[in-house]
């Protein structure tokens, strides 16, 4: 059985205060859990909350990463200066990226080689619009953004790959899709792993579900065969709802 990922993005929000007084918080609250468990503030906090969550059960990621290591690259952050708060996973092709800051297929596989070429976990984020769903292509949209966002990357390192089916429709939106629903796309993501690499891998593959997760429909979506884990924004901002979320990854 696959261990449940249960991941924040923290998005825009928290000061450096407001982040680590969470964190610590976070830290007291899921100690015991058995859930794989990752938080991602903004850049500004990933220090501070780094040396709050060192020696925890809470993994640092960061929401993005440049794709390049060094250099004349203004207003990015690279992954060496990321390693050195203590992230080890990053979150890449985040619908936000990619629609609002126009993030094509062939930067996300840049970002993505290059995080696990140093050393980092990546969470590579996919999923269609609504347009793209009412006109019934939601396969072919996934399909591409996992082959594209895939190419090149090794079965071994995709090990250290999670996919997190995102349909953009639901993020943010109050909407998510029905267990049903996200479970047969997490199925059509895990066939075509199997094919680009083997049925092991694809079986091993981490595939969480991410849009309008909250404590009320967390436990339904977990239950589904195929989900296993959750990527989740406006609900892990507090502790209230977040605690209750992780919980639900429970094995
Ligand atoms: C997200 O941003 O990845 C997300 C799923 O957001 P929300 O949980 O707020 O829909």
């Amino acid at each position: 059985m696959r261990r449940k990922f249960m991941a924040g993005n923290w998005k825009m929000h928290k000061t450096i205060a407001e982040a680590t007084a969470y964190a610590r918080e976070l830290v007291d609250r899921l100690g015991g859990e058995s859930a794989r468990i990752m938080i991602a503030p903004p850049f500004t906090a990933l220090a501070a909350v780094g040396a709050t969550v060192k020696g925890s059960n809470i993994q640092l990621g960061a929401q993005n990463c440049a794709p390049e290591l060094s250099g004349a690259h203004t207003g990015e952050v690279s992954l060496s200066m990321l390693k050195e708060c203590g992230v080890n996973v990053v979150i890449l092709g985040h619908s936000e990226r990619r629609h609002v800051y126009l993030e094509t297929d062939e930067l996300v596989n840049r970002k993505v080689k290059l995080a696990l070429s140093e050393g980092c976990d990546v969470i590579l984020c996919v999923g269609e619009t609504e347009s793209e769903r009412d006109k019934g292509v939601t396969e072919k949209v996934v399909k591409q953004q996992v082959k594209e966002g895939l190419q090149g990357v090794s079965a071994e390192e995709l090990k250290r790959v999670v996919i997190a089916y995102e349909p953009v429709w639901a993020i943010g939106t109050g909407k998510n899709a029905t267990p049903q629903d996200a479970n047969a796309v997490h199925v059509f993501i895990r066939r075509l792993i199997a094919e680009i690499y083997d049925p092991g891998v694809a079986e091993r593959l981490v595939i969480q579900y991410g849009g309008s997760v909250k404590p009320g429909n967390v436990k339904e979506l977990m239950a589904e065969e195929n989900i296993d884990g959750a990527l989740v924004g406006g609900a892990s901002l507090s502790a209230e709802q977040f605690v209750p979320i992780v919980q639900a990854g429970r094995s």
